[in-house]
């Protein structure tokens, strides 16, 4: 299971769509709850990925390097912007499998949402985790101003990263014009980045673009039970005060309360969406975001125009289907190579 563990609610920065720290009295700066209460809990869990995760989780370093020395995981990471990656020692760097880091897409693109000089910090700190065996991925929030193609051939084109995944602005932000958007620039892009990544594999290359990986992997190895990122039947985030939620992002919402270090906490049973229950892509989609649907900000016009681009988007993927089954059989790429748990990631698929 995926524990996605705040080391803090402070962030060094403020990007625009996310806008920086936490009030204190919602995820406190630091932690209050015995670290052996959780030890215990994810100890009992022999498939554990810990992931940390804030505000930045780097601002607290003092509770990682506490983390790494007493509790036992099969496999850590961290959700990081990537500029404060030299407040963790290398010897505490090795411990760590997995870096995500924050970054949009191309210069500009990132700076002007994330701020100045941002950019070249990441794409150093990204190098050097690397350098160190981390395997690292690309964490872009994509908005208006993305051109999804360029976004991520900028990205694989660096070769800091080994995978590229990516999230709407969407439902969470406020409104925009996400269809005209949709139609004009990124619907195309994803199909010419479908293109590319089936070119890429008639040559035995698997490009590890998590929407389309994820999506593939669903298809040969069986689909979603509810959002790909887990939340709340294969995902829990725990906050700095103790409680158990279902989703990273709900630190102010009751629905997400899933329990507490102290008492223990119960998983979703059944953790589709009702509107998603005979819908021809559930499998793949799992609902998308639990969050978004459970919050619904843009009312029900606004979910059914990101649902279009997220269907359609999915009939993109699903249209090489038939190619890649010949490749598999023509031994030019293995099945095994399109195998994606995005658990073990702390990554969604859908963007
Ligand atoms: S495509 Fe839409 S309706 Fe279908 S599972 Fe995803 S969110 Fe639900
Ligand atoms: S995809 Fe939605 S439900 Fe899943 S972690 Fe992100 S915000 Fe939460």
């Amino acid at each position: 299971m995926l524990w996605l563990v705040f080391t803090s609610g402070k962030c060094n920065l403020k990007c625009d769509y996310c806008g920086g720290s936490f009030p204190k009295n919602i995820v406190p700066w630091g932690i209050k709850y015995n670290i052996d209460k959780l030890k215990k809990l994810i100890e009992n869990d022999p498939e554990s990925t810990v992931i940390f995760y804030g505000g930045e989780p780097l601002s607290n370093p003092r509770f990682i390097i506490e983390f790494l020395d007493n509790v036992k995981a099969k496999r850590f990471g961290i959700q990081t912007n990537g500029t404060l990656v030299k407040l963790l020692s290398e010897e505490y760097w090795k411990k760590i499998n997995l870096a995500l880091l924050s970054i949009d897409g191309r210069k500009d693109i990132t700076e002007k949402h994330r701020g100045k000089h941002i950019y070249d910090i990441v794409i150093k700190n990204a190098g050097y985790l690397k350098s160190l065996g981390i395997e690292t991925i690309a964490r872009m929030t994509v908005t208006e101003d993305s051109d999804i193609y360029k976004e991520v051939t900028h990205l694989l084109s660096l070769e800091v990263f080994d995978k590229i995944h990516w999230q709407l602005n969407v439902i969470w932000s406020d409104k925009w014009n996400v269809e005209k958007w949709a139609k004009e620039s990124y619907l195309p892009g994803i199909r010419k980045l479908v293109n590319l990544f089936l070119e890429e594999l008639k040559r035995g290359k698997v490009l590890k673009i998590i929407p389309i990986l994820g999506v593939l992997s669903a298809y040969f190895f069986g689909g979603y039970k509810g959002s790909p990122c887990g939340a709340g039947y294969k995902s829990v985030s725990v906050t700095t005060d103790g409680r158990i939620l279902s989703c990273p992002i709900a630190v102010w919402e009751n629905w997400a309360v899933l329990g507490n270090v102290n008492s223990g906490f119960k998983l979703l049973e059944d953790p589709l969406p009702e509107i998603c229950k005979k819908c021809e892509f559930k499998e793949y989609c799992g609902g998308r975001c639990l969050y978004s649907m459970k919050e619904n900000y843009w009312g029900e016009e606004g979910f059914k125009e990101v649902d279009e681009i997220t269907k359609e988007y999915l009939r993109t993927v699903l249209s090489i289907i038939p190619t890649v089954k010949e490749l598999i059989e023509q031994g030019i790429i293995r099945l095994s190579d399109l195998k994606y748990d995005p658990t073990s990631d702390s990554t969604e698929v859908i963007p």
